[in-house]
């Protein structure tokens, strides 16, 4: 009597499904000795910062909202003042947006003061004056983004999301993929490279390592503690580097001096020591030949709700 085969049920090996599942399982390896080593790197080398040593996601949110486009040497000079005066989200909301406005000073790109203000606001009246643990919550709140939200589960909810900024990218593109990066899959690689229930630690030691051995240019390779586990190292580093127009590291910061962006900080500067009269808004943003120019970014100040005329002034929101 024939023997009856389950139709799905190959007569002989599938070689390619057993190569297949060698690949995976070689991976599987290869990732958790990568972040094994990571791990270890990372506990040994973590600088000391204050908004490590905390869990308090308003803390954290402040941090993450200020180091998104302010070095952490400048950072670590106002964060403490910063919480001290506005130690929780009901605090901040409470006050007027200029209070915040003017404890941002030193930071730069103010605009993120008046969302951080948005957020607090919002955190009060949607979700009762606690920081939401959601990320769908996290991305609704003002000046709140993927990248924030992530760091906000990571670093005080110690979930395990992938957070991936610049330094992240280029060491999945680097180190995991060994090829160029798209953002979606970026960001999937970034949550699935994540060793279950390290998600804090894990995320440390990422943005870490591209910020100090696996850099830009000239990645500092000998000094490397998963060298041994890296796709572009290992291949031989085929050009072009694979971090090159991955996701998140190609931005350029454009040039400051002469820019929008310099008559806005002098206008808010001048804005921090008094109303400014209309008519002084030319010189007050150090274009005194150019009113048409200085009106334009003081009209988007007001747009940007940094800024309110009242009175022929131009003044911070009261
Ligand atoms: S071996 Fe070099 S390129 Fe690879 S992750 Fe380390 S520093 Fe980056």
């Amino acid at each position: 009597m024939p023997v009856l085969r389950d139709a799905a049920s190959p007569e002989v090996p599938d070689a390619d499904a057993d190569a297949e599942t060698e690949a995976v399982a070689a991976t599987a390896a290869a990732d958790a000795v990568r972040a094994a080593a990571l791990l270890t790197w990372g506990e040994r080398v973590r600088r000391d910062l204050p908004w490590r040593a905390t869990r308090d996601p308003w803390a954290i949110l402040v941090a993450e909202l200020m180091l998104q486009q302010t070095q952490v040497p400048r950072v670590l000079t106002r964060y403490a003042t910063f919480l001290t005066r506005f130690p929780d989200p009901a605090t901040c909301a409470a006050a007027p947006p200029a209070a915040v406005v003017q404890a941002w000073e030193g930071l730069g790109y103010n605009r993120r003061a008046v969302s951080l203000h948005r957020a607090a606001t919002a955190i009060v009246d949607e979700h009762g004056g606690a920081v939401p643990a959601d990320l769908a919550a996290l991305v609704a709140l003002p000046g709140v983004g993927p990248y924030t939200a992530r760091a906000v589960l990571a670093f005080a909810f110690e979930r395990d999301h992938g957070v991936l900024d610049t330094n992240a990218a280029r060491f999945l593109a680097r180190a995991v993929a060994g090829e160029r990066l798209r953002p979606a899959a970026a960001q999937r690689l970034a949550d699935a490279q994540v060793p279950p229930g390290e998600g804090w630690a894990w995320n440390q030691a990422v943005l870490d390592l591209g910020a100090t051995i696996c850099v830009k240019r000239a990645p500092r390779c000998d000094a490397c503690p998963i060298r041994a586990h890296c796709r572009w190292r290992v291949d031989g580093y085929p050009s072009p580097d694979p971090a090159e127009g991955s996701a998140g590291t190609s931005g350029r910061q454009s040039t400051f001096v002469g820019s929008d962006r310099q008559g806005r900080g002098r206008l808010v500067q001048a804005l921090r020591t008094g109303p400014v009269e209309v008519t002084r808004i030319a010189d007050a943003a150090g274009w005194p030949d150019d009113p048409d120019r200085a009106q334009r970014v003081a009209d988007g100040l007001v747009g940007d709700g940094l800024a309110e005329y009242a009175d022929g002034q131009l003044a911070l929101p009261a």
